[in-house]
């Protein structure tokens, strides 16, 4: 009897040392939050060196709980389904992408993706000379966005990118607030079209997502570079009209993605479609 409770003990107290001998070994590299990309690879790693018998249960526990806390922080960003990477630098969200648009376009004619060319047949539509270019593009925007001081403009170029990876430009065609009025006879079928340098981009409504029905036209098509979420021309089965909104083309309150309230824009019909007067909060960079 007596030995029974001594070995018992004895085993007790080597799965204490073991436990907690485990929990320093978690706690004490310090590599993890260097980069944050890399969790998944540490954590593989993290496990499999600690990985003996049953006391790892004790090493997954304290992963999982810094990596939820990760995942759940970059979780909405998890919606942009085209980007190639996504990560955390700080106080940032890094996502990059090839900015090419997963839909057909005229715009793909003659280039080394013409198996997605497809014409627009709307009589109105004018091909404009540009064509479809891929972009290493990354792009930085605030994590924790907050409304900005001074507004900045919406510079002409990438303000924003969209689930599908591809840019949102604002709703001037070119310097000194050039409207889109011709321009607009130059989007193909899903209202994108490339510029010069062969970016592709929506300065309107993205009709291939929110044609999507895992998107709709009330889902999150994106952000601007100043970390606020796009959402859709509809709330609450209802267009969303310009009126509805600030000058910045946004509002607040709660969305499906962020149940506690966020600013966020919305895309209407009306321009100036996407942004209005500047940035809500201070703008990223998006880098090609
Ligand atoms: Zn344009
Ligand atoms: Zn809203």
């Amino acid at each position: 009897m007596k030995l029974k409770i001594i070995l018992l003990l004895t085993c007790v107290s080597f799965l204490v040392y073991s436990c907690s001998s485990n929990d320093d070994d978690t706690t004490t590299p310090t590599t993890l939050p260097a980069n944050d990309d890399d969790d998944q690879d540490d954590d593989t790693s993290g496990n499999a060196d600690s990985d003996t018998t049953n006391v790892d249960t004790d090493t997954p526990d304290t992963d999982a709980d810094s990596d939820s806390d990760d995942t759940d922080e970059l979780a909405v960003y998890q919606k942009i389904y085209a980007a190639t990477d996504i990560y955390k630098d700080g106080d940032f969200v890094v996502i990059e992408v090839n900015g090419l648009p997963d839909h057909n376009s005229p715009y793909y004619q003659d280039t080394e993706w013409s198996d997605r060319y497809e014409n627009n047949t709307d009589p109105d539509f004018r091909l404009n000379p540009n064509r479809i270019s891929s972009a290493d593009r990354t792009i930085r925007i605030p994590l924790h966005p907050e409304e900005a001081s001074s507004h900045e403009s919406t510079a002409l170029g990438v303000m924003g990118v969209a689930i599908n990876g591809v840019a949102f430009f604002n709703q001037y065609a070119g310097p000194n607030d050039q409207p889109l009025t011709n321009e607009i006879f130059s989007f193909d079928q899903y209202n994108g079209h490339p510029q010069g340098q062969g970016v592709y981009h929506y300065h309107i409504e993205p009709t291939y997502l929110t044609a999507k029905e895992d998107v709709g036209n009330e889902g999150l098509l994106g952000f601007l570079l100043d970390g606020f979420p796009v959402y859709g021309p509809f709330e609450n089965n209802v267009a969303v009209s310009n009126n509805d909104l600030d000058e910045y083309h946004g509002h607040n309150h709660a969305t499906e993605d962020y149940p506690d309230g966020i600013y966020h824009y919305h895309i209407t019909a009306e321009d100036p479609y996407i942004n209005g007067n500047g940035y809500y909060g201070t703008p990223g960079t998006s880098t090609d």
